[in-house]
């Protein structure tokens, strides 16, 4: 069995610039993952005709299949339709069913329907038509040499109906895939080099079509196992069995074993204990609190957070003692762990993580520089605290506080 190749064309000039994070095909390319079906390209272009054929027959040459987003709005600077159609050959022609999406789509705003608004019931009569109920473009399906090019809307929930209810479908009963597994091992506090020396063993005796791909971000490091096999009934068995010996080589510095965020694996450790959290934030702002409810079913656990970002907060809302402000500073292990106690006693949770830093470009000194971040965390009569120093810009300086805190979190929980 053949690797199914696939192509993500992304239209549009906002992406060019930089205005516009392409979000779409790194969504795309993971549902397309999930069918088994190989993204070996992406490509972003303009709003322009040329830019346009050149990528068509580019990837159109490279791979069976060719998603394209973007460039279907009723706006003159949306020109991938007109576009398509002259490629693929053919006519405009009006599509019934599409010209009744749009008129239910736009009266139900209670608006009059506008010409530019029902053109876009027009689609190109070489095209299978894909129904969008979630806008007024529909989504276009061409087959050109063997290829198969599918053009959807730019907006990312418009995009991921078409791609749930239409393209993924599709492509799974035209083609027959191989088995493509993906399982990601998330370890902390020990740099990709000495991970990589560690499991060089290891490593070297995956077979052919099991690959190892190692991530670091924000002081976490990823290590993710790829299978790609036709042998689907050996696949899964084979990959769990690479996956625990893996997991068992780097036990000691193993956060989770599955590819999900902080907020969700901290998450699932406090529902398991049946325990409850806060926070008290000084430099993340509230962002803690933010990744822990961005996780649906978070009010389990959480119960809320004190953003204490001026030390009156601090002082007023928190219990901090004056004397510790002004003997050790805001950012000292003394502020942060009455932080922590004064989180505990006003939210009345089983465990807290509390934090305070300067996360920079100004704010630093020669006894704390930029980066530095003292970090509490635990239960009543039992706070550990710890203090780190980072090296980045303020944003990354932040994000890595919020991983470390939940981290922290994660080791005095199952310690
Ligand atoms: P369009 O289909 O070109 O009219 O795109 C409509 C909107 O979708 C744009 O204004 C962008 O905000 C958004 N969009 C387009 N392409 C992408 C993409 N690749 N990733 C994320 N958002 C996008
Ligand atoms: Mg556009």
């Amino acid at each position: 069995m053949q690797k199914i190749f696939a192509s993500i064309v992304t239209i549009g000039d906002e992406l060019l610039i930089g205005q516009t994070i392409d979000t779409n095909s790194a969504w795309m390319a993971q549902r397309l993952n999930d069918a088994g079906i190989w993204v070996q390209r992406r490509v972003a272009v303009g709003d322009e005709k040329q830019a346009i054929i050149r990528a068509l027959e580019e990837e159109g040459a490279a791979s069976q299949i060719v998603l394209i987003t973007g460039g279907l709005g009723p706006t003159a600077d949306d020109i991938t339709k007109p576009v398509l159609c002259e490629y693929f050959g053919g006519q405009l022609v009006q599509n019934e069913q599409a010209l009744e999406n749009v008129n239910r789509l736009v009266s139900r705003n209670g608006l009059p329907v506008l010409q530019r608004n029902l053109d876009q019931a027009l689609v190109p009569d070489t095209a299978t038509v894909l129904q969008n109920a979630r806008g007024t473009a529909p989504g276009m399906w061409f087959e050109k040499n063997d290829v198969i090019y599918v053009s959807m809307p730019g907006v990312p929930f418009e995009m991921k109906g078409l791609m749930t209810d239409e393209v993924i479908p599709r492509l799974q009963q035209r083609f027959s895939t191989p088995e493509l597994l993906h399982h990601t091992l998330i370890t902390t506090g020990m740099g990709e080099s000495f991970v990589a020396e560690r499991i060089q063993a290891f490593e070297a005796a995956l077979p052919a079509h099991i690959k190892l791909a190692y991530l670091p971000s924000y002081g976490l490091l990823k290590l993710r196992l790829t299978s790609i096999t036709p042998d689907k009934l050996h696949a899964a068995e084979e990959m769990d069995a690479a996956f625990d010996k893996l997991r068992s080589l780097l036990a000691d510095i193993t956060v989770t074993d599955r590819d999900i965020p902080m907020g969700v694996m901290l998450g699932n450790l406090l529902k398991d204990k049946g325990l409850s959290v806060s926070t008290a934030e000084s430099c993340t702002g509230g962002r803690i609190a933010s990744q822990i409810t961005a996780v649906s079913g978070s009010s389990a656990y959480f119960k809320g957070s004190v953003v204490s970002y001026a030390n009156e907060v601090k002082m007023n809302v928190l219990g901090v003692a004056a004397d510790t402000l002004e003997t050790f500073g805001a950012v000292s292990e003394q502020t942060v762990r009455q932080m922590a106690e004064g989180a505990l006693r006003l939210l009345k949770t089983d465990c807290v993580m509390a934090v305070s830093g300067i996360m920079g470009p100004d704010g630093g000194s020669a006894e704390k520089p930029v980066g530095t971040v003292w970090i509490a965390v635990g239960g009543p009569g039992n706070i550990r605290t710890m203090r780190y120093h980072f090296r980045y810009d303020r944003e990354r300086n932040t994000e890595m506080t919020c991983v470390a805190a939940m981290n922290e979190l994660r080791k005095w929980l199952v310690s």
